[in-house]
């Protein structure tokens, strides 16, 4: 690695040893910026992936509210309102367990890239709670979601900060958000993406992130002369993204053959097609977190405590959660054939597992790149709600389909630029990285 690219990490390591998924993510983007740094001596002379690396600012606020039994609980909250060279602060609330200031650093700053990828006006944030959905009524996720906001809504602004949905927030819960947010400004602002169709969502954001996976596991096959058409897909997770990328492989003629949960994996070979689709929005709204459901009503095999990485297939699409394949389920994948990855979460592999993946030649895809179709159609419906006006379906596929295609140019080209070519971990990257850099040189310190 680069000198000046090593001396951050090791500072950062240094003042952070804490956070190691943060950590990770770095490690992982500034691994693939040496070239480029060595090219463009003004990025260390402004001290560019010193700024980079620090969050703009983090707020951090608890979350009081009252359960269904009286109780009071109390959750941390948090937005790590990361950088806005290239638009307002943009990216997800995550409501999961498992969520601390480390997880939403990493996130935030993968936004960065993703965002910037886009090439729309979208600069990089990330927010979320450790409140846990699981088995919660409908009406304590209206309690907890108003109390969220009540703090939150002071930062948010259309041109400021513009949350939207991860893992744990849906349809559902932005609605909440957004019936918070509009009474407590008493101003009806386009400050959430996701929103209901008929209030300012945008047709297509909720299979948006799925669809565009996809599309991208097609740009990247096309290299090839290869096609969906009659391929074995291994999906995990069984939310949002998973249920869209379902959709779009069964309409370009592929077959997904998984689904997973915290419980397990479900296997069903016949493909999971027709009421089977409806159904994983019925598992997510029933709360339960779980697929073994799933298993019982189709009468598949579902296996406890398993990830679907040991099953056989030609393209892998891990759609749940940030380190859910690692190193041993990248060789069960390589064992099987598998010729394709194609990230639907945000940093599913392990870095373990990445180098195995690119060792074995794989066409692997990360999720800054192939991910960024949801995040793009927000983009999208904040220019339609910023003109007050509504895109047909055609018109947002339409333009999913262009972003998606040119994000999949904007890698390959820098990955050829700098001879490593299929190598779509380092264009994606380097191609994030300069936009966002280039934007700070012309927009002076701050
Ligand atoms: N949470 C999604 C992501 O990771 C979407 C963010 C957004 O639409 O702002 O990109």
């Amino acid at each position: 690695m680069n000198r000046y690219a090593t001396e951050v990490l090791e500072s950062l390591k240094r003042k952070y040893p804490w956070e190691e998924e943060f950590i990770q993510s770095v490690t992982e983007v500034v691994g693939s910026l040496s070239e480029v740094l060595d090219q463009n001596p003004n990025y260390k002379k402004n001290a560019i992936l010193e700024r980079l690396v620090e969050p703009d600012r983090t707020i951090s606020f608890k979350v009081p509210w009252r359960d269904n039994q009286g109780n009071v609980q109390i959750n941390n909250g948090y937005r790590v309102e990361f950088n806005n060279v290239l638009g307002p602060y943009k990216g997800g609330l995550r409501f999961h367990a498992s969520v601390t200031l480390s997880t939403l650093k990493f996130l935030g700053f993968e936004q960065i890239f993703k965002n910037s990828l886009t090439g729309l006006l979208l600069g990089g944030g990330k927010g979320g709670s450790d409140f846990n959905p699981r088995n919660r009524t409908d009406g304590e996720i209206e309690n907890f979601c108003q109390s969220f906001m009540m703090e939150m809504f002071r930062h948010l602004g259309p041109n400021k900060d513009v949350p939207a949905g991860d893992v744990g927030v849906g349809g559902r819960e932005i609605g909440y958000l957004f019936g918070a947010y509009r009474r407590l400004k008493g101003s009806f602002d386009g400050v959430l993406t996701g929103k209901g169709a008929g209030w300012g969502g945008s047709i297509l954001r909720p299979e948006a992130t799925g669809y565009g996976a996809t599309y991208f596991l097609k740009e990247m096959m096309d290299t090839r002369k290869d096609s969906i058409d009659g391929k074995t897909v291994a999906v995990s997770g069984f939310g949002n993204v998973c249920w869209g990328v379902v959709k779009k492989v069964n309409e370009l003629g592929g077959r997904v053959v998984t689904l997973s949960g915290p419980d397990g994996y479900i296997y069903d070979p016949e493909g999971i097609r027709g009421e089977k689709v409806d159904y994983l929005l019925d598992m997510r709204i029933s709360g339960r977190d779980q697929v073994a459901d799933y298993a019982n009503k189709f009468k598949v095999e579902f296996r406890r405590g398993k990830r679907p990485w040991e099953v056989k297939c030609d393209v892998a699409m891990p759609c749940a959660i940030q380190n859910e394949m690692d190193e041993h389920d990248a060789a069960n994948l390589i064992k099987n054939g598998t010729k394709y990855i194609v990230e639907g979460a945000n940093l599913p592999l392990t870095l373990g597992a990445m180098k195995k993946v690119a060792e074995a030649g794989i066409m692997y895809a990360p999720g800054k790149a192939s991910n960024a179709g949801g995040v793009a159609c927000s983009g999208f419906e904040m220019s339609q709600d910023a003109l007050f006006t509504k895109w047909s379906g055609a018109q947002v596929d339409e333009a999913l389909k262009n972003v998606m295609k040119n994000i999949h140019t904007q890698c390959y080209e820098a990955s050829k630029e700098f001879n490593r070519p299929n190598d779509y971990v380092f264009g994606a990257n380097v191609a994030g990285f300069r936009r966002v850099a280039n934007a700070m040189l012309d927009q002076g310190i701050n």
